[in-house]
């Protein structure tokens, strides 16, 4: 039996779920937040049960030690010694890591090196690395980089049309993020059209962040997050693309400062920005249902910014196969899959199968035979490719 545990440790959170990889079961799972307040919340779930504790968690090396020792009192482990690999989500792999690694000096060095590129997060999937190597030294540890999918795009896709140098001296170039869930959510959707051997997939992963992927062949080939996951279509927050002029008209103009500006297009705008109701598409459906007139704007501005990357890849693929939705948004809401896909049904041939769409459940297909282009929706598992990782990488 070999248990795995796949880790994302943000600035002031850890998630964390267990797997047994002898038959790929969630064993135990949960999420520590507010790390470093004095109403830390820690929540673990097991055995169908959800307990949470709020108690002061100062640093991420208690909030393991807490987790650990948590497994051993619910006795989910008898031991530490069991879990064999711990396999940590981290967002920026640069233009090093076109896959996994397993976590040695060189690779901490270039995590270390790239937090210039993810300020917020590559540090703290360092500190994350550390507590968990000083609590259960005996278990290996491995990188999964949410980058790494998008390596196998081509220098005509991720160099920017600014000056050349920005590239080779301060590698200012797209790199994309959302990797490990594009790259699942196209996999379940190459299997499910029968292992083509030529395929052709948008991704469309919708949540609070939210990008969408080509994927031809099983490779990323474009993505609308960009240098950092500011870029690419309208978020919960985050602007996504804008005019760049913006920025130094509203320092020029408004007497804004730099880091107010981009403060603002990442924690401030987006469906939160228009509507000025909230960051969470059911409020702001909510919002809009109600007669909210920003709202129904908001949500009319992220329909139409998502459809726009769809006309691209459609076209950058030449063709599609299939649309898959994932993510908060994707997955859970009928209404959002319904009209985005009708703002392209009539170019791109897609027939809805409005009872798959509203009244299914889980991973299926939401069109009908004679749509052109099938649409699934595909809960997507990040953490089901990171303990896959971590077993093959170390050889559990
Ligand atoms: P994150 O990027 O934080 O992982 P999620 O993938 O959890 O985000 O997505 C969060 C988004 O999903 C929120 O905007 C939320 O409103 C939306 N969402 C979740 N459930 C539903 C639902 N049933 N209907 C509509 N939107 C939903």
């Amino acid at each position: 039996m070999s248990k795995v545990i796949a880790v994302n440790a943000g600035s002031s959170s850890l998630k964390f779920q267990l797997f047994e990889m002898d038959n790929e079961t969630v064993i135990t799972s949960g999420v520590i937040e507010r790390i470093g307040m004095e109403d830390s919340i820690f929540t673990i779930k097991y055995n169908g049960e959800k307990d949470v504790r709020t108690l002061a968690i100062p640093t991420h090396k208690e909030a393991v030690h807490l987790l650990l020792d948590t497994l051993i009192e619910k006795q989910i482990v008898s031991s530490l010694d069991e879990i064999k690999g711990v396999g940590h989500r981290v967002v920026q792999g640069g233009s090093y890591f076109q896959e996994s690694a397993i976590i040695d000096e060189d690779v901490i060095n270039k995590i270390d090196e790239l937090k210039s590129l993810a300020p917020l997060h590559n540090p703290a999937h360092l500190t994350g690395y550390y507590a968990f190597k000083e609590a259960i030294p005996s278990a290996g540890a491995v990188a999964v980089f949410d980058t790494a999918f998008h390596q196998t795009l081509q220098p005509k896709c991720y160099i920017y049309p600014i000056p050349y140098k920005f590239y080779t001296e301060n590698k200012v170039r797209k790199y994309g993020a959302h990797g490990t869930s594009h790259f699942y959510v196209s996999q379940r959707v190459i299997d499910k059209l029968g292992q083509p051997e030529h395929s052709k997939i948008i991704v469309a992963h919708l949540g609070a962040g939210g990008s969408l992927t080509a994927v031809k062949d099983g490779k990323s080939i474009n993505t609308s997050m960009g240098f950092t996951p500011l870029a690419g279509i309208m978020m919960g927050t985050r602007s996504g693309d804008l005019d760049p002029s913006i920025i130094d008209y509203l320092i020029e103009q408004v007497g804004m400062d730099m880091k107010d500006v981009i403060h603002m297009l990442n924690k401030e705008s987006g469906l939160l920005g228009v509507s000025g109701v909230s960051s969470d598409f059911r409020d702001v459906l909510n919002a809009a249902n109600e007669g909210n007139e920003r709202a129904k704007l908001a949500i009319d501005i992220f329909f139409r910014r998502v459809i726009a990357y769809i006309g691209r890849y459609f076209i950058a693929l030449g063709g599609c196969d299939a649309i898959a939705f994932t993510a908060g948004i994707g997955e859970n809401s009928a209404y959002a899959r319904k009209e985005i896909l009708s703002l392209v049904s009539e170019a791109l041939g897609i027939v809805v199968d409005d009872d798959a769409n509203e009244n299914g459940e889980g991973e299926r297909l939401i069109s009908t035979p004679e749509s052109k282009i099938k649409v699934y929706v595909i809960p997507t598992n990040e953490e089901l490719v990171i303990a896959r990782d971590t077993k093959r990488l170390l050889n559990l």
